[in-house]
């Protein structure tokens, strides 16, 4: 094989290094990554405080609805009882129970509100929980396919590289660094010759140094420098 051939042939190992190199670069960007079981989470426990606050909110209302039902029942007991004779005594007690009774229904449809609130946020919490637990699972399943791509590509790169090192080892070490300079700053160091044109700069090239590249001689295009390839 041609010089140029050699380096063409190192030149499609280096791409295709370079393309599983960018690859597992991905899949470790991605592995770990759970900012959507994060989310989730976050989602649900907002919605679980939101719980315990109605719930304490409940208990206060609850806590105050009991206590007037008390002073309601003494008020009232007290109003039949008889013992009171003085009807001033009697009308402002008769008008204080009123006024406790009323805040004590204020406070009960205050109460069943809250109720349902709760009943409308536990539900939410079953559907989150359960949207959590989706998620988590394909979570799980995305970073296995994750980890065994992973494995994949780091065999198929180790391979790569390893034919990377048989090939190099058969080009001469002056070559393989003048290579290497020109990959440096072309980006692609040989370029192919098709029909007369440098597949690097796509210029006609001039029949001398197709002549010459012919001649399996080590030529760089006039255009743009890259080791010109024959097929
Ligand atoms: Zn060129």
């Amino acid at each position: 094989m041609s010089v140029a051939g050699q380096l063409h042939e190192l030149q499609e190992i280096d791409l295709e290094i370079a393309d599983e190199e960018h690859k597992l670069e991905q899949v470790v960007g991605r592995l770990g990554k759970d900012d959507v079981v994060v989310t989730a989470r976050e989602k649900l426990d907002a919605e679980k405080e939101k719980l315990k606050e109605l719930r304490h909110q409940q208990h206060s209302l609850e806590w105050e609805i009991d206590d007037l039902a008390s002073k309601i029942k003494a008020g009232d007991d007290q109003l039949y009882s008889g013992k009171i004779k003085n009807p001033k005594e009697l009308s402002s007690l008769q008008h204080e129970v009123e006024l406790w009774k009323a805040k004590r229904n204020g406070l009960e449809t205050k109460d069943l509100e809250i109720m349902e609130k709760v009943e409308t946020v536990e539900a939410g919490i079953a559907t989150l929980n359960q949207e959590l637990e989706e998620i988590d699972a394909g979570w799980q399943r995305e970073q296995e396919g994750f980890r065994n791509e992973k494995a994949v590509l780091e065999g198929s790169l180790n391979d790569l590289k390893q034919k990377r090192q048989t090939l190099a080892a058969e080009v001469d070490s002056k070559v393989l660094t003048f290579y290497e300079r020109l990959r440096k700053n072309k980006g692609l160091a040989v370029a192919r010759v098709e029909q007369g044109i440098c597949r690097g700069c796509r210029i006609s090239l001039p029949s001398s140094e197709l002549q010459q590249a012919r001649r399996s001689a080590l030529v760089q295009c006039g255009s743009c420098s890259r080791i010109l390839y024959l097929p």
